[in-house]
Parts: structure tokens; sequence; C-alpha cells
């Protein structure tokens, strides 16, 4: 996917905020529709249906019809490939879109270019024998910055031909979406990227990813995902409380919660600038990747509990929690995945941290602080966390559990669930510097 800052006159964004608003008005009535289906009733309609039932609609509802047509049976379109993802997306069942939060709408190009096949010769109808011509979007290229696309009803819209190299061209995309989030627009095209050759070293990295080093690498270098300046930080809590404290309903209120917003969407921002940048790193340098298997959704999982249980340190763990997902760690891992396909492995996790290295013992004492690693068996020390890369760089680590019965001293067998756990610094979560 390539997505880019869009930058549409007065006129244009409103119209673009029409069309978020009927691309949503659209998905939620598909939404409705499936979630009166009950066992025993007649099925949801699909989406041939449902287009039938737009055309309906356009007519019988004036401002619906004004509307454009292509935006609205896109919007069916996206819900129906939503609905067909929805085990394998991550993201479930298609739920309700809203106000403010979900701004966006996709636009099919109304350009018609001839397909061709995979081995270059030109794709032809079955049945009549004819060219296939399918679908590409309207982008022209202003100068080596900007360049502009056609968008229903707006015109050419500009957008920002940001990170590319020199004489790079616009992607050739058959649909495009366009978004609106904290008071930007965005245009997201939708294509694969070619991937990056594997170089001819073969050389294999391990990584390990934590909360204070985002990535320890192998090699002994270490990279930091970029976080929010102190100055931030003290920005976001100041105008939190000033919102806070603002009257129900008023300005204030809404002005204080949309700079919060923006300073936080600028976070995640360079997140993923990061991730992208240093996935191609990964690609570019190294034959084989390596990193340890996390199941992060069940290390995120909360510590609340339940009414009758209550759990404990549930603000620590949520701290711990925010640091967590601050790191883009599932990001990194799927980038780098998407980049050299084949090229990544998942190591399992266990013991990398508590494993030395050079010799293979495996002893909870030999960690001796969150950054410090002396093996209590040979002596070697190292950075832990550069311990645990070079780990999960050989593919060790995901050893059977050690078993007290297995005999070899030393060993540390898995007693309960705190044993054989990192050492974890006095105060967790987000990092103060
Ligand atoms: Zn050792």
């Amino acid at each position: 996917m390539a997505r880019f800052r869009m930058y549409p006159t007065p006129a244009q964004a409103e119209q673009m905020l029409t069309h978020c608003a009927h691309a949503r008005y659209v998905w939620n009535l598909a939404v409705e529709q499936h979630a009166h289906w009950k066992p025993g009733r007649k099925g949801a309609p699909g989406f041939a249906e449902q287009c039938r039932q737009l055309t309906e609609a356009r007519r019988e509802n004036e401002w619906l019809g004004a509307g454009n047509a292509d935006v609205q049976q896109q919007a069916l379109k996206d819900f129906a490939k939503a609905k067909n993802a929805k085990f394998t997306s991550g993201f479930g069942e298609p739920t309700w879109r809203r106000k403010f939060r979900h701004e966006g709408f996709r636009v099919i190009g109304t350009d018609r270019v001839p397909e061709y096949n995979a081995d270059g010769s030109p794709k032809l109808n079955a049945k009549t024998d004819k060219q296939v011509m399918g679908r590409s979007v309207v982008v022209q290229k202003l100068n080596r910055r900007w360049a502009q696309v056609k968008v229903p009803g707006c015109g050419w819209v500009r957008f920002r031909l940001s990170a590319q190299g020199k004489g790079a061209k616009p992607p050739d995309a058959k649909t495009f979406r366009v978004t609106y989030r904290h008071g930007q627009w965005h245009i997201a095209f939708a294509v694969i990227p070619a991937p990056i050759p594997a170089p001819s070293t073969g050389e294999v990295i391990g990584i390990d990813r934590g909360v204070t080093i985002t990535a320890a690498l192998s090699d002994g270098r270490t990279l930091n995902c970029p976080q929010l300046t102190v100055r931030e930080r003290a920005q976001i809590s100041k105008h939190q409380r000033r919102a806070a404290r603002a009257r129900k309903n008023s300005p204030q209120k809404a002005a204080g919660y949309a700079k919060v917003a923006r300073l936080k969407a600028r976070e995640a921002n360079r997140r993923k600038d990061w991730c992208e940048k240093i996935s191609t790193m990964l690609a570019r340098t190294y034959g084989l990747v390596r990193f340890e298997k996390l199941n992060i959704k069940n290390m995120t999982r909360s510590a609340r509990g339940s009414v009758e249980q209550p759990g404990r340190h549930v603000a620590q763990k949520a701290g711990l929690n925010r640091g967590i997902l601050a790191q883009g760690w599932g990001l990194l891992r799927r980038r780098t995945g998407d980049k050299a396909p084949g090229r990544v492995e998942d190591v399992p996790a266990p013991y990398t941290s508590l494993r030395c290295s050079a010799c293979g013992w495996i002893e909870k004492s030999s960690r001796k602080s969150q950054a410090e690693f002396e093996c209590v068996s040979c002596g070697f020390t190292c950075n832990a966390d550069t311990n645990a890369a070079v780990n999960v760089a050989a593919g060790q680590g995901g050893i059977p559990r050690p078993r007290r019965a297995a005999g070899a001293g030393g060993v540390t067998a898995a007693t309960g669930r705190s044993s054989a756990r990192e050492p974890q610094p006095a105060w967790v979560g987000i990092p103060l510097f």
C-alpha cells in the first residue's frame, strides 16, 4: 500500500466529506442487514442484491441519489470483502462506522486499460474472445513533489509524493481509498509492493524485541522506535487536563481533545515510519531474518480481572501494555514479512533471554538485570538483549521445557509462572526519556 497526504481545497474537502458520509451510511445499512440475520431466516443479501437495492434506494431518496453512485457502490464492495475475510483479516465481523472516527471512502479508477496474463499475453474474455479491460486510477504527476488524482465530483485533488526517490512514478492501482482523520486527508493506493531481492551474502540476523530496547539485533546493534518527547507528553497531559475541565459541549473541550488526538497521531506516524524504514533495511541487508515468536495479544491482556476477583497492579499492567503497543513490534514483523517473503522466520521464544549464547546453559540467575547477562556456567558476559538476539539468530531457545527429572543440574525447572520470567524493572510503562 502506498499512502500519501492529500491537500484538497476547502470546496473539495467539503465534497469529500459528503462522500465519506454517504459511504458510511451505505456501509452501516449493510451491517444492519446482516445483523438482522438469525438461524432459520432467509440469508442476508449479498453484494449483487445489495447493489440492486442501492439503485432502488437512490431513486427513492433524493439526497442519496444526488451523491456519487460509484462511491456508494464501493462501500458495499468493501463490506463484502470485509465480510468474506472476517476469519482471516483479524478484524472479525464488520461493525458500525462512526462519524469523525471512520471517515473515508473508496474510489474505483475511471480509466480503462487492457489486462494481461502473468506470462504477458493479453487477457481475453473466455466467451467472446475480446480483450478484457481493467480499471485504472487517473493520476497525473505535476513535478518531483506533487501529483494529482481525479476524485468524483471534486476534479483534480493534489497530493504530495512523500518518501519517493527522484523521478519516481505515482503508483498504478485499480482503486484508492481516501481517509480523513485528525484534520488530515490521506490517499492510499491499493498496490502490493514488489518484494525486495535478497542480498547474495545470505547472512542470518536474529531480532529480540523488548520495551527498553525496541529491537536488539544479533550483531550487537540496538534499534529504538521513536517515541514522543518529554515536551510533547507534557503537552498531551496539559490539553487533556484543560479539556476535561472545560464545560460540556463547549468548543474549548472539542478543541482540547482534537489537540490531544493530533499529538497521539504524530506518535503513531513516527512509529509507522520507523517500522517501514527498519523493515526495508532488514529485507535489504540480510538473507534470513529471525524474530522471536511473540503473542502480543496475550501479552497485552488487561490485568483488570472481574468484579468478584479484581486483578492486582491494574494500572501498572496498563502502563506496560501501552509501552508494548508503543513499540510497533507486530507492525515491524508484518512489514518485514511483506518485503522479504519466505525469508522471515519465527523462533519460539521461551528461554531465549535466559540461555547463554556461548555455551547454551539455561539458568535464571545468569540474567543479572534488565541489561546485564553473565553466564553462571562459563562466565560469558554480554548485553542481555543482544544475547537473546544471538539465540534467536541461531534458532535456539525453542527447546522443550527442561524438566527437573532431566538430571543436569543448573537447569531451572518451570515450577510456576514467575520462576523463569525475565527480571522486570521496578517501574514499567512508557519510558520517561
Ligand atoms: Zn555460558
